[in-house]
């Protein structure tokens, strides 16, 4: 019979769930077993780990930057940029309304926390981390210094200087047009080494995983359950739910088919906690699986990262009906709109790394009056929390740029409907480099 090579996606799965089970086991059974954390857990699993998350974000930066360029300078026409970004960013706005009004209904059905007691918790140490005011988020997307924002990451700075440069090029004419020109064939090369980071993933996302579960025990969730529990609920509901009659709805496109080709970018998000390190096979899945245009991926994707973290406002909604419901404070219908209006704009101002949700948090929590050591009580589970709410950010990122590229026509469905389109291949380097051409 012959045999079937199995799919990078099955893999990286595959992989992803024996880390998850040689990590808990680890906790479980070798917690004290030196050999095993020096050599194993803070030794091989920390530094593989490490070095796969370091090449993601070495290559979110440049591959943003090309890719937009690219994108910009191929859009027929600059002003539908405007448009697209205008839709983008309202559709963003209305999932993540919709993700958390949906979250605080289920925990206010449910009722986590009521006659919670706080000793049976161990409280984790508290540093509250501070907001910046709404003012500074809007002054701060022109960077003073752009290479201060290429060095600091500042992804909104970053897309904002790009733009501006890319749409120069466009403006210089026939003289704009070579570097336009470089800027795809950087893209490109860009793109080949996600497809060379796809291959190292299943050993990188195993390593990431058996870290985390041989840090972080099973037994935190228990006496949390209740609150673990209807946060997962919440994600669920929310990315086969809402996410889902969106796409369509609006998008008018399979979500089924969708769902199964965002697999990997849900796994590199769940093991990495980061939508902004997953960036790069985030926008190589929209645009070679699911078939949107450069032009318009490379400008939402990028975009939604920063501003859009739907699964993050679940984890704030349910977490302050949780803490109102633990401290007996009763929280009325306009502190739930105060908390729907703060999440929302709380989600523009971050980025989407690990555990920013709860800086997020603290700020909601500052507006409607709520403990800030209630944040101290969720904070030990919030790392598990953290991985499933990224995979959900994602997946809204992801379904908002497929929706708007719809709309725009900027999708190739023969693309988006084919299960195999650009399956990761093997790889061929080439045994003798090519000619410099005469
Ligand atoms: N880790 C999340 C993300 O990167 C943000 C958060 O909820 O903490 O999307």
């Amino acid at each position: 019979m012959p045999q079937q090579k199995m799919s990078v996606t099955s893999k990286i799965l595959l992989w992803m769930i024996s880390g998850l089970i040689v990590g808990s086991l680890i906790n479980a059974f070798a917690n004290e077993v030196m050999f095993i954390q020096d050599y194993l857990v803070n030794g091989l699993f920390h530094v593989i780990g490490t070095l796969f998350v370091n090449t993601l974000k070495m290559l979110v930066i440049p591959l943003v930057t090309f890719s937009l360029i690219a994108g910009v300078c191929g859009t027929t026409d600059v002003s539908t940029l405007g448009r697209i970004g205008i839709k983008a960013f309202l559709l963003f706005m209305l999932t993540t309304a919709l993700a958390i009004t949906l979250a605080i209904t289920i925990a206010v059905i449910i009722g986590p926390g009521e006659g919670f007691d706080i000793k049976t918790v161990g409280q984790t140490e508290l540093t509250i981390p501070v907001a910046p005011p709404l003012t500074q988020i809007i002054t701060d997307i022109v960077p003073a210094n752009p290479i201060a924002a290429y060095a600091n990451g500042n992804m909104l700075q970053i897309m904002f200087f790009t733009i501006l440069f890319a749409i120069c090029i466009l403006i210089i004419g026939e003289r704009g047009r070579s570097i336009a020109q470089g800027a795809e064939k950087l893209n490109d090369v860009m793109m080949a080494v996600v497809s060379l980071v796809l291959h190292i993933a299943p050993i990188g996302i195993f390593a990431l995983m058996a870290k985390t579960f041989s840090l972080q025990g099973w037994e935190l969730i228990l006496p949390m359950i209740s609150y673990f529990s209807v946060v997962a609920l919440a994600l669920a509901l929310h990315m086969t739910g809402t996410l889902m009659v969106l796409l369509k709805l609006l998008g008018r496109v399979s979500p089924l088919i969708f769902l199964k080709k965002m697999r990997t970018v849900q796994a590199f998000a769940f093991s990495t906690s980061s939508s902004n390190a997953t960036i790069p096979i985030t926008l190589r899945t929209v645009e070679k699986r699911l078939g949107v245009d450069n032009s318009t991926a490379s400008f939402i994707v990028p975009f939604g990262t920063t501003i859009n973290m739907d699964g993050t406002a679940i984890m704030q909604g349910v977490a302050t009906v949780f803490i109102a419901n633990v401290y007996g404070i009763n929280l009325d219908i306009s502190d739930y709109f105060t908390i729907i209006g703060m999440a929302v704009l709380a989600s523009i101002g971050t980025v989407g790394i690990p555990g920013v949700g709860l800086v997020m948090l603290a700020m909601v929590f500052n507006q409607v009056g709520l403990p800030m050591e209630g944040i101290a009580l969720i904070m030990g589970i919030d790392r598990l929390l953290d991985m499933m709410r990224t995979a959900v950010n994602v997946t809204g990122d992801a379904a908002i740029t497929t929706i708007v590229a719809k709309a725009e026509n900027k999708i190739s469905m023969e693309t988006f409907n084919d299960p195999d389109a650009d399956q990761v291949e093997e790889i061929h380097l080439p045994h003798e480099a090519p000619l410099p051409e005469k």
